[in-house]
């Protein structure tokens, strides 16, 4: 059946990374390889430079990038192929933890010189906790950089993972020769050329063939033997089973610059990554075959041109076919939508379609009826969870600085709030307004924005807050949550769904709360 064909052709997945890894490379070089792009350069970098003349002005300029770069996808052997855009700047870490939500797997690009960095870490850290199959890719072989095994045990050490390297470096940096490939048994030589988009491989099925020796000289034709056999006994043997369910991750090595190593990275990522699979909701598990389509928001794109309040809401297609016109229920209206022109997602445009399936990500345009988490379905009230948001790092008092703009100003924030810019808190004790984000950025940007899209203007005002966590109490009625809400009424707050937080002053006054109030629940993600 064709839904079924369609399905099993899909591979949605992130590439994820600390910034400069090699991540938008990779992504170019598997472009080239899909025959999505001609040349190198046609990825346009969506990071933000630091140093550049304003951190802000800049995000504004990727803003219109990232639209272009939110999801590329292209065709390789007749696999769809759909790259979600994961940003790496920490300060947008949030952006990257929702569009995990909406990937089937992930490539991890590791730099070889750098091994394991911060933002890896805490990026893989939620792949891991979601069980999402993750591929490692070690890149900048061409480089000097640490020794082989020491990187596998650093990551199964630091990302807690469970490796199995599937290809093997012969060489590094100035001595760089190769790589041999354990997955299709074969040596394929670094020549150095970016170039080739085609590599020359060597088949090498049986290590003792003295052709090796031929190829990389005999010193370097023994290590890579005794290496190899290292490897097999030290690392168990790859079992896609395994790897599906998030418990094995295989690790390629290579150069995405130098386009080494590259090819065998997609061509066992699309033998063995997992088609789109089925997603839980809040009352039952949803198969991607079912013949009901339905979907959610990940992620919401605005007002890019500022004299049309347009917005693109980008859905994951998690069942059944989407179609154009058809009329869909919005679950959290209550009311049904149609759509005359929803947008497919190809490298570097967009282009309306007629139909989609499971795995894609359709782009659709939007006044202001959806927000992130939002789900889409054929009639089913259900909902899909797995979109949480995290207690923000910085906090700060919103002002209305144009008395006559107020109702443009309100508008705004809740529009920009939807989209997942930052976190709105409003306090119980007299309404005022504060606005939580993960990196001090983001309120340049909402400033910058409510100005030109809404024409309103705020200032800030600082207030001290450590952290926000939402309150679960063991029993509404019960005398010790009578009494925090009594003593702590100062810091009490309601978010955007209108659930209870606690703006914690210090870690030392949580501490004391959290002994005082055993009963109480505190917790540091808004879904419990
Ligand atoms: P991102 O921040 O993870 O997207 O990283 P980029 O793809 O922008 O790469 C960061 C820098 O590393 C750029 O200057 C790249 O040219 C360089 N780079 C990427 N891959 C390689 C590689 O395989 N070898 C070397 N030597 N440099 C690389």
């Amino acid at each position: 059946m064709k839904l079924n064909q369609e399905i099993n052709r899909r591979r949605t997945f992130g590439i994820i990374s600390h910034p400069d890894a090699g991540k938008t490379t990779l992504t170019e070089k598997l472009l080239l390889f899909g025959g999505a792009i001609q040349e190198a350069g046609a990825v346009k970098n969506n990071k933000i430079k630091k140093g550049a003349t304003s951190d802000f002005m800049e995000i504004e300029r990727q803003r219109g990038i990232s639209v272009a770069t939110s999801v590329l996808g292209f065709e390789y052997k007749n696999i769809k192929i759909n790259i979600l855009d994961t940003p790496g700047h920490k300060d947008f870490a949030e952006d990257t933890f929702r569009t995990l939500t909406a990937v089937d797997s992930v490539i991890v690009v590791i730099d070889v010189a750098k091994g394991v960095e911060e933002q890896t870490e805490k990026l893989v850290e939620v792949c891991r906790m979601r069980k999402i199959p993750m591929i490692v890719f070690i890149n900048k072989l061409d480089r000097e950089g640490k020794d082989a095994f020491e990187l596998l045990d650093e990551i199964e050490q630091k990302l807690n993972l469970h490796v199995t390297p599937l290809s093997f470096p012969i060489g590094m940096g100035y001595d760089f020769k190769g790589i041999y490939n354990t997955w299709e048994k074969n040596v394929n030589l670094f020549t150095g050329d970016p170039r080739k988009d085609i590599e020359e491989t060597i088949e090498i099925s049986d290590l003792k063939n003295p052709d090796l020796d031929q190829l990389i000289g005999e010193s370097a034709a023994e290590t890579l033997r005794e290496e190899l056999e290292l490897t097999d006994g030290v690392y168990p043997e790859f079992n896609r089973e395994d790897y599906v369910k998030g418990d094995l991750q295989p690790v390629f090595f290579g150069s995405a610059l130098n386009n080494f190593g590259v090819r065998e990275l997609l061509d066992c990522f699309v033998e063995i990554a997992p088609s789109p699979l089925p997603k839980m909701s809040d009352s039952r598990e949803v198969k991607p075959t079912e013949d009901e389509f339905t979907g959610f928001v990940f992620k919401i794109h605005a007002n890019m041109d500022p004299k049309h309040r347009d917005r693109l809401a980008f859905v994951k297609i998690v069942s059944g076919k989407f179609e154009r016109n058809k009329p869909y229920l919005h679950v959290r209206h209550g009311k049904k939508l149609k759509f005359s022109s929803p947008n497919a997602f190809f490298a570097e445009k967009k282009q309306i379609v007629d139909e989609m399936f499971p795995g894609d990500i359709v782009g659709l345009h939007d006044t202001g009826n959806f927000k992130i988490g939002d789900t889409l379905t054929q009639g089913e009230e259900l909902n899909y969870r797995g979109i949480p948001n995290f207690s923000p790092e910085h906090f700060r008092y919103i002002n209305n600085a144009d008395p006559m703009k107020s109702k443009q100003l309100n508008k705004g924030i809740s529009q920009l709030m939807d989209e997942g810019v930052a976190q709105l808190f409003t306090l119980d004790l007299n309404g005022r307004k504060i606005i939580g984000t993960v990196g001090a950025l983001q309120y340049e940007v909402i400033q910058y924005r409510l100005e030109h899209e809404y024409g309103a203007k705020c200032s800030y005002e600082n207030i001290n807050v450590h952290k926000a966590c939402w309150i679960e109490p063991e029993d509404e009625k019960n005398d010790e949550f009578k009494e925090f809400k009594r003593v702590k009424s100062k810091y009490l707050a309601r978010d955007k769904q209108n659930q209870m937080v606690f703006l914690a002053d210090s870690v030392f006054s949580l501490q004391m709360t959290q002994q005082k109030y055993p009963s109480i629940k505190f917790h540091f993600t808004s879904e419990y």
